[in-house]
């Protein structure tokens, strides 16, 4: 870290700072400008002290950081791509994957009929909450134990592997028994109890990106679940609030290209829950593709009309044939296959 000393302080003054910057375990190494004064502390900043209570001293005027706060999942600590395997299938580097399916697990017809269009259109991963975050306690919360019985019913015909949201730590068990990846919402993403016990329990994790979180707040979400021993994260950008109200969130589809390039993680875009408008998710798929994203993740639905969660951003069969047919060209783009 790099201490900067307001001009005109006493050398006693200069001298108070390099004694403090030693106490807090840092090797100080004061460099005399001909007007200000800058301390460079020597030492690794995630492991020491961080310095910036240094600040209340009436004489330095900043302290700066030098190092980033992520380090495992950082693409200096591993420059190539990773590759996770969820239950056989390879997420990552040149495997693009489509999960879909309904925003919410409402009945065995639904999510089967749901699974088998999905699955004939060329996704390899079907989506369905069965714990539903919702804004008010008096809409649909989710089918619960049912919602997971049904995806693995729908698992066990289709093949498709299952990726579904868990809410609290007391569901990591049994959400973790029944799905393939464990989906941390953007209502979650900095509940970090709950992503270190679902850390804990081994499984892939797609982790959303807080509406409000910034790019490095989402990163160190993601480095929790790494600091916790599970290597498998899949970062998941899902639109951000911002003044815009046509759509429902703002996708920021350079938080996908800032993460790309930070990370070794794959990232996966939501623009469901990114747009919020079925009219809409179509391009937004072409355009992630195209700027290499590792994946999708699209709610579909066999009559959106109805749907109990979610029904203006979901899309029906026929617009998701057309959408998987469209998004070859794009794929060829980076190199990645489905
Ligand atoms: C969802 O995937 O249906 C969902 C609730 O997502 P998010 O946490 O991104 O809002
Ligand atoms: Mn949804």
């Amino acid at each position: 870290m790099i201490i900067v000393i307001k001009p005109n302080t006493s050398p006693e003054g200069i001298e108070e700072v390099i004694a403090e910057v030693s106490k807090l375990g840092y090797e100080p190494r004061p460099i005399f400008g001909t007007e200000q004064t800058v301390v460079a502390a020597i030492g690794d900043e995630r492991t020491h002290r961080n310095l910036d209570s240094l600040t209340v001293l009436t004489q330095v005027q900043e302290v700066l950081r030098v190092q980033k706060r992520y380090t495992l999942v950082s693409r200096e600590s591993h420059p190539a791509d990773t590759i996770i395997n969820v239950d056989g299938l390879k997420v990552g580097g040149p495997h693009f994957a489509v999960m879909a399916g309904p925003c919410s697990v409402e009945s065995e017809e639904q999510l089967l009929t749901t699974a088998r269009a999905v699955k004939a259109a060329g996704a390899t991963i079907l989506r369905g909450g069965a714990y539903k975050p919702r804004t008010s306690p008096y809409e649909f919360q989710g089918l619960g134990k049912e919602g997971l019985r049904l995806l693995e019913a729908a698992k066990k015909e289709t093949g498709l592997k299952i990726v579904t949201e868990v809410l609290s730590e007391r569901d990591v068990e049994h959400v973790a028994a029944s799905a393939d990846i464990l989906q941390i919402g953007a209502r979650n993403a900095q509940n970090f109890q709950l992503i270190i016990e679902a850390a804990r329990s081994g499984k892939p994790i797609l982790l959303k990106r807080g509406f409000s979180q910034k790019i490095e707040e989402w990163l160190l979400s993601a480095e929790y679940i790494l600091a916790y021993g599970n290597p498998n994260v899949m970062l998941c950008e899902r639109g951000i609030r911002t003044f815009e109200t046509f759509t429902r969130n703002t996708l920021d589809l350079a938080a996908v290209a800032v993460a790309k390039m930070e990370s070794h993680l794959p990232v996966i875009v939501d623009p469901s829950q990114g747009c919020g408008k079925a009219s809409l998710v179509s391009a937004l798929c072409r355009g992630a593709a195209a700027m290499n994203a590792d994946g999708l993740i699209i709610e579909v639905h066999p009559n959106p009309a109805e749907a109990m969660s979610d029904g203006q951003q979901q899309v029906d069969f026929a617009a998701f044939d057309k959408l998987m047919a469209s998004l070859p060209p794009f794929l060829t783009l980076t190199g990645k296959t489905l």
